[in-house]
């Protein structure tokens, strides 16, 4: 199975305070390399701007990429561009484009792309939450432009919305939207009433939720939608964030709901798409629930 990284991933520096640090890439990377053998691991290439143009507008990209900083500047109270940025944020992105290449023309099956920084909250026009680009909205457009696929499915487990994503697929059929994630909380979207045009299925729940009521909501809610939107692909916002030991949110997540949720994925990606699956590393703030939780996604990822 095929693992897309970049070292340019750990020079995205916001910080020595910020949460979303670079220790959390390598906490995920070494625990990986240090427990399977069967990962094949490739450098993941820039995405190009005509990649990025599918969900940005010209201004991000500028903001982005044509601004040369040598100090770090705060685009929004969280969300820091330094010297490394760009070049982290085209790797990330680039990863999610190639893992969809590698799945659809590439003899892949499953793939997950260990990348920061996070993407999920960039909207089309605005970098926030941490996130510069929407990694994983770039790639689904790809798979849709590219590929003319008309059921892609994005499934988000991170313990925050994902509302970049919401917004940019809220009014195109081919992509469907899933997300379960802790509410009230950043960035406070993702009530249980935003539909998009039937495409987005949303599943807040509250803080201290913990095991039962998560996989309540997949079993009976998020599952059986994405199971009758028969995905030709599916895409996962991976964040492991909702685990009971990170600082930023209380949903009280054990890492086997990592386990158990991947595992009903794959089932589904299995009866719909060929298994066609790519899973991109979104938040998580804590280095050993990362490296537990990183460790049972990837694990159930390798399954036959
Ligand atoms: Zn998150």
């Amino acid at each position: 199975m095929y693992v897309y990284t970049h070292p340019a991933c750990l020079r995205h520096d916001p910080g020595p305070t910020h949460a979303e640090r670079p220790e959390r890439l390598s906490a995920v990377t070494d625990a990986l390399r240090a427990t399977f053998d069967a990962l094949q691991w490739q450098e993941a290439p820039r995405a190009t701007r005509g990649q990025l143009l599918r969900v940005h507008d010209d201004a991000l990209l500028a903001l982005v990429l044509d601004n040369p900083v040598d100090t770090r500047i705060a685009l929004d109270p969280d969300t820091m561009l330094g010297p490394g940025s760009a070049e982290a944020a085209l790797r990330a992105a680039g990863a999610g484009v190639a893992a969809v290449d590698a799945v659809l023309v590439g003899g892949q099956r499953r793939v997950f792309c260990a990348v920061r920084p996070p993407g999920h909250h960039a909207t089309g026009s605005a970098a926030m939450g941490f996130c510069l680009f929407n990694s994983i909205a770039v790639a689904a457009s790809h798979a849709c432009e590219k590929h003319g696929l008309s059921r892609v499915a994005v499934v988000d487990f991170d313990v925050h919305h994902g509302n970049g994503t919401q917004a940019i697929f809220e009014t195109d059929l081919r992509v469907m939207y899933l997300s379960s994630h802790q509410l009230p909380l950043y960035p406070e979207t993702g009530r249980a009433d935003e539909h998009g045009v039937g495409n987005v299925i949303n599943a807040p729940l509250p803080p201290g939720a913990g095991s039962e009521p998560f996989r309540a909501a997949w079993r009976e809610h998020l599952l059986p939608a994405l199971d009758a939107f028969r995905p030709q692909m599916l895409l996962i916002s991976a964040g492991f964030d909702a685990h009971r030991l990170d600082p930023l949110a209380q949903l009280e997540l054990e890492t086997d709901d990592y386990r158990w949720l991947t595992t009903e994925l794959v089932a589904i990606a299995e009866r719909h798409a060929h298994g066609r699956l790519v899973s991109m590393l979104e938040g998580g703030y804590d280095l050993q629930a990362l490296r537990e939780c990183s460790v049972a996604h990837v694990g159930a990822l390798l399954a036959p």
